[in-house]
């Protein structure tokens, strides 16, 4: 093969595949195995409508690429290997994303490569600085890594002389070359969401509202590797059921990281009405949220979730206050999740803003918590102030009633792109 073969602009044989970088997994040692078999299901799991793809895995890196066994599917143009990354990037334990050129040869099939993607890169006419990079897996390959660069980028810099100049201290690109079993070409690292695989860390159970905050509590505690189950709390018709689409379009937008979840609709009105008549005023917020407290706990219980999450943040609202958390605290018998408790409004409004969820977030329905509130709810109840509030209330009834009105869904991701995301 030669070099000048870029000048008659028949393309090279080369495979475009995607290399994706996986992170904090890579330290977990003897759990390393469980780990990237987790990512690579996640993975296949969101890709499953974009076609057939193979998956592989070598050194801590994952591979994927066209399935050659099926005929649809595949990276046939640079808008299926665009939505691809897209979805890949947001798998948890996904550090960063190549698109990468895969091919065979020795020194100069890499150097013809290397030119073939140069000029490609160059199309526009801009001017640009770059230098090379390179790293041999191969022990076998006859020329060592500063060598492959030296004569990569000296021929560059020959062949492309009008608008290629070295820098190597801040280049335009750098162009990353690897020779392993194959030969490797990619100048783009695009960054992903990190954490670590959804199923690794147990099961939780998300309290969901319509709200800014609790979707991002979801999305923080998922990328720890949590799967979620989702609840929200209905109480129709003083919230509409376009607060419970909300709700559910807010859970679709989560699951695009989360991966499936399922939404357990709990039917609140008669509950909240029979507190709205029984309880003091100044009292209902704390009661209500110890009401679905209540209910997430025992059906958590029944289906084998191991923790709470809510949206709560410290002193954000008379609710949550610390003497407040407290009297919620008191009610669950298993971990109760605050992902956001130290997070200003503002910072957990960028993540909203990144992860795409703060659009839908801040339409205008009616949360079952806002109907309801007192005027001047109390800040710092005591628990005894909690307990009394209640004491009219049968409990027990209330939380079968609340759990003999379930409605679940099962959510799956929303991918349009009317919803509009930060980069990482
Ligand atoms: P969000 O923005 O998540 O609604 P918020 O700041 O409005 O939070 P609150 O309304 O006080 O706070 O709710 C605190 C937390 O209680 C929420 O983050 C959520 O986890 C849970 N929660 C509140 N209302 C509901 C509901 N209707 N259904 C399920 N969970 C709820
Ligand atoms: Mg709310």
């Amino acid at each position: 093969m030669s070099v000048q073969s870029l000048l008659t602009n028949t393309p090279l044989p080369k495979d475009k595949i995607l290399l994706v970088r996986l992170g904090e997994i890579t330290l977990k040692g003897m759990n390393r195995h469980k780990f990237e078999q987790q990512v690579i299901r996640n993975m296949k799991h969101r890709l499953k409508d974009l076609g057939h793809f193979a998956i592989s895995q070598s050194h801590s890196r994952i591979w994927v690429e066209p399935d050659p066994a099926s005929a649809s599917g595949g990276f046939s143009t640079d808008s299926q290997i665009e939505h691809v990354i897209d979805r890949v990037k947001d798998v948890f334990g996904v550090v960063s994303v190549s698109p990468v050129w895969r091919f065979a040869g020795g020194i100069e099939a890499i150097e013809a490569m290397a030119c073939e993607f140069v000029s490609q890169l160059l199309s526009d006419g801009r001017k640009q600085s770059f230098k090379v990079e390179s790293r041999r897996g191969l022990k076998s390959f006859p020329y060592q890594s500063p060598e492959i660069s030296g004569r990569v980028g000296g021929l560059l810099a020959e062949t492309f002389s009008s608008q290629l100049t070295v820098n190597v201290k801040e280049p335009d690109f750098i162009l990353y070359v690897e020779v392993r079993e194959h030969n490797y070409l990619y100048s783009s690292i695009i960054k992903a969401q990190r954490g670590l695989p959804v199923g690794t860390s147990g099961h939780g159970l998300l309290l969901l509202s319509g709200g800014i905050d609790s979707p991002v509590a979801g999305y923080l505690m998922a990328s720890r590797g949590m799967m979620l189950d989702a609840m929200y709390f209905h109480a129709y018709p003083f919230t509409s059921d376009q607060a419970r689409e909300k709700v559910v379009d807010l859970a679709r937008l989560i699951a695009r990281y989360a991966g499936r979840i399922r939404l357990h609709v709990v039917n609140f009105t008669d509950i909240q009405i029979t507190l709205r008549d029984f309880c003091p005023p100044e009292m209902m917020t704390i009661v209500m949220r110890r009401m679905m407290m209540r209910i997430a706990d025992r059906f958590a219980e029944s289906n084998h979730l191991k923790a709470l999450i809510t949206g709560e943040s410290l002193g954000q609202v008379a609710s949550q206050t610390l003497e407040a958390l407290v009297t919620t605290d008191q009610i669950s018998t298993r971990p109760v999740f605050r992902p956001l408790i130290g997070l200003d409004k503002d910072d957990t409004v960028a993540i909203a803003r990144r992860i795409g969820t703060f659009e839908t977030s801040i339409l205008p329905f009616e949360d079952c918590c806002t109907v309801f509130v007192a005027k001047h709810p109390k800040t710092h109840p005591s628990l005894t102030d909690a307990v009394d509030a209640e004491k009219e209330l049968d409990i027990d009834a209330l939380v079968t009633l609340g759990l003999g009105a379930i409605e679940t869904e099962v959510i799956t991701p929303r991918y349009d792109e009317s919803a509009p995301r930060g980069d990482v």
